[in-house]
């Protein structure tokens, strides 16, 4: 049996509207995950700020009640404790934060904060808690002598120092650390981490490690969990996941790692723009409105970057729409009374980075119908149009994580039988005979 078992874990957050705080909406910030933690083991749970990781977290914890889902801890549901379980719950599963200072009480001692834990759960006289602090000091690599001095005497890493002595004061099974290096300079950084793995393998420690980082993931972690909007795209051991990303959002954030060789720079995928909200997560696939292996629509020869140009045309069509009037106004100068259709059309494709034709004469056909949809001001009429001609599974079904050949799990259409387009370079024609004028 794992240690942790979390089911189908939700937390949505009800957004209201008026005097009677009718509920409008939810923020789907954590929207049904699913991960098993054994015991003395670390498992990462990596993604962008917003993904909803420090959500998953607190849920879990119930720190903050989840609104659905279940989370087994040793076998028992803690969704269903009782105030009395919940305390001998937490005395077995403590959390970490990202940030040190705000963690502490100014006017408490670093002894007396520490042992705050111990005296909640009524353990020892106040002279076995002092031992017992004055001990962990020491094995989190600071001084017994520290016990009675203050919090702003201590810097960042130390006093995440501190903060690791308080979680296993009270010796826990299980700790959650939400971005625990993430505001620490990068040589500190790296000492926290050593010492948190020294720490866990001395205690037995299972962790919940949590980063927007993968380079601090891979070090530290023994399985990883990639979330993405609220989900789980990815998961498996870690050096799978890195050796073998199995979902396009791996990769890009893989591909963001900073690299140590300069001429190795700028290999791999860019990651553009931010995570969508969770009030309105994207149909189909969530993170098929950044993804640059979206599925193309069959019977047309995108590039890859043909294909995700459009799509993000098509995108901004269904969600915000295209002012055409703004972009004549650009186009052609406040005074100017005219048209110059051809030249608006231009700047829509120049704002999407589309090419000035698409290599596949058909589907430039299809474009350049939409796009005179939208300079005639009938945005509708383009997003149906490109909806219509390209249709693509990303955005019409939600990928389940499933296992793939590499052997771990990943939610992506892409296992399931469909191809991205080839990437921009591979197999493409440079010009497309007739597609112009
Ligand atoms: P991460 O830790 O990955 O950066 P969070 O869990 O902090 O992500 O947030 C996930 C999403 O949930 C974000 O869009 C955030 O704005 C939203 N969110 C977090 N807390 C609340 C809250 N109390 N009420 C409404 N939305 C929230
Ligand atoms: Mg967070």
């Amino acid at each position: 049996m794992p240690l942790l078992e979390v089911r189908a874990l939700e937390k949505h957050y009800p957004v209201t509207e008026g005097l009677l705080k009718t509920e409008v909406g939810r923020v789907r910030a954590v929207d049904g995950v699913s991960f098993t933690v054994e015991r003395g083991e670390t498992l990462g749970i990596v993604g962008e700020s917003g993904c909803g990781k420090s959500t998953a977290a607190t849920s879990l914890l119930r720190l903050e009640e989840p609104t659905g889902g279940q989370v087994l801890f040793d076998g028992e549901d803690i969704t269903s404790y009782t105030p009395a379980e919940l305390k001998r719950f937490r005395r077995r599963a403590q959390m970490i934060f990202q940030d040190p200072t705000s963690s502490f009480d100014p006017r408490m001692a670093v002894g007396e904060a520490v042992a705050e834990p111990l005296v909640i759960h009524g353990v020892g006289g106040r002279e076995r808690r002092r031992r017992i602090v004055a001990d962990l000091l020491e094995r989190v690599g600071l001084s017994a002598e520290d016990i009675d001095r203050y919090p702003h005497e201590f810097s960042g890493g130390q006093r995440q120092r501190i903060a690791l002595a308080r979680a296993l004061v009270v010796n826990p099974d299980l700790v959650v650390a939400d971005e625990p290096t993430s505001a620490l300079d990068v040589s500190v950084q790296a000492e926290i981490l050593t010492l948190i793995e020294r720490v866990q393998a001395e205690f037995g420690l299972a962790i919940v490690f949590i980063s927007h980082d993968m380079g601090v993931v891979r070090e530290v972690c023994d399985r990883v969990a990639v979330m993405y909007l609220g989900e789980i795209v990815e998961l498996g051991p870690t050096a799978d996941v890195f050796d073998s990303p199995q979902h396009p959002y791996t990769r890009a954030l893989l591909s963001s790692i900073p690299e140590p060789d300069p001429w190795s720079r700028g290999l791999g995928t860019v990651l553009t723009g931010d995570v969508p909200s969770p009030a309105n997560p994207p149909a189909g696939c969530r993170f098929h409105t950044r993804c640059p292996e979206l599925v193309p629509p069959e019977g047309y020869e995108f590039t890859r970057a043909e294909w995700r140009a459009v799509m993000n045309l098509r995108i901004r069509l269904e969600r915000e729409g295209i002012d055409a009037d703004a972009v004549r106004e650009f186009v052609t100068g406040e005074a100017s009374g005219e048209r110059l259709d051809d030249e608006v059309a231009a700047a829509v494709r120049a704002e999407f980075e589309l090419p000035e034709t698409l290599s596949d004469p058909s589907a430039e056909r299809v474009l350049r119908d939409a796009l005179d949809d939208v300079v005639s001001g009938d945005d509708d009429a383009a997003r149906d149009r490109l909806a219509e001609a390209f249709p693509t599974v990303c955005a019409g079904d939600r990928p389940a994580l499933e296992p793939t050949d590499a052997g771990h799990e990943a939610a992506c259409h892409l296992h399931r039988g469909y191809e991205s387009a080839p990437a921009d370079g591979e197999g493409t024609q440079e010009t497309a005979p007739g597609a112009d004028e």
